[in-house]
């Protein structure tokens, strides 16, 4: 499997909130996105990044607050179509989408994929979709983000089925084999968001990725075992298991040193699998 890192615009907020002690600057946080070319399945993303529906859908108050506390900049050679395009793909070419959670920056160019299936988290998704409109700010989600056919496209991982890990995935010792044939490992990583799922996946050259998604928006946090300010807790549906999986995360970067950890928002983390500039 052949797996790049990349990113479709990005928002900017103040460091010491992503991370405890963090400079009083602002700072860019990518919206990661990862196209795995998979010898079988084809092509597959792990989450989408921003798109310009964001824009649309964040026009009228109260959901222009979201834009305000996070000012997106999205260029038109960010957008996942146009990305997809320089490795020769359509999007009815991409055949799954491994959705880590349902905020915005996650999900806004699912509408952009009418061929493919989506893989999350039961529980991810519903306790959103009978959430009351007003509440949505709160869990920053988008309802006009999900396409119209989405639970008929729809793959939900059976959580009743999990598989054992073996040693190599430790502490993690249990996950979920969302392809059937080992190549791509889900992991619930609680705290963040409702059934937050990070992805194991191996490349060719059997370099283990590990997509975190937003359980921690710093590497830094991981390598030093510090969280985010106390006031994201009010973002978070479950402070203490964020603390928790921070912590299990951090174990797991001390004790595989060759694995490239990604949180999808850590710029240093996420430019360096990324093509500098022509010119
Ligand atoms: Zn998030």
């Amino acid at each position: 499997m052949k797996i790049n890192v990349l990113h479709a615009g990005y928002c900017t907020a103040p460091e010491h909130i992503a991370i405890h002690g963090g400079r009083w600057r602002t700072i860019r946080f990518p919206a990661m996105f990862a196209l795995f070319r998979h010898p079988t399945f084809g092509a597959m993303l792990f989450d989408t990044g921003y798109s310009y529906r964001f824009f649309d859908e964040t026009k009228k108050f109260p959901k222009r607050f979201y834009r305000w506390m996070t000012p997106v900049t999205l260029r038109e050679e960010d957008l996942i179509v146009n990305q997809l395009a320089t490795f020769n793909l359509r999007p009815k070419d991409i055949s799954h989408v491994f959705i880590s959670h349902f905020h915005a920056d996650h999900i806004a160019s699912l509408p952009d994929l009418a061929w493919s299936r989506f893989v999350y988290m039961p529980h991810a998704f519903s306790h959103l979709r009978n959430l009351h409109p007003f509440e949505d700010m709160k869990h920053a989600f988008l309802r006009g983000l999900i396409p119209t056919d989405f639970d008929a496209r729809s793959h939900e991982v059976d959580i009743t089925k999990p598989i054992l890990l073996s040693e190599e995935y430790a502490p993690f010792k249990s996950g979920f084999d969302l392809l059937g044939d080992s190549s791509i490992i889900g992991v619930e990583l609680p705290g963040h968001a409702h059934g937050q799922m990070g992805v194991f996946a191996r490349d060719d050259d059997g370099k283990v990725f590990f997509f975190v998604a937003d359980a921690a928006w710093l590497k830094r946090s991981i390598v030093e075992n510090c969280p985010p300010h106390k006031i994201a807790n009010l973002l978070f549906p479950d402070p203490k298991a964020y603390r928790e999986t921070l912590g299990v995360l951090h174990s797991y970067f001390l004790t595989h040193p060759d694995t490239h950890v990604i949180p999808s928002h850590c710029e240093e983390t996420i430019s360096k699998f990324q093509k500098p500039p022509v010119g």
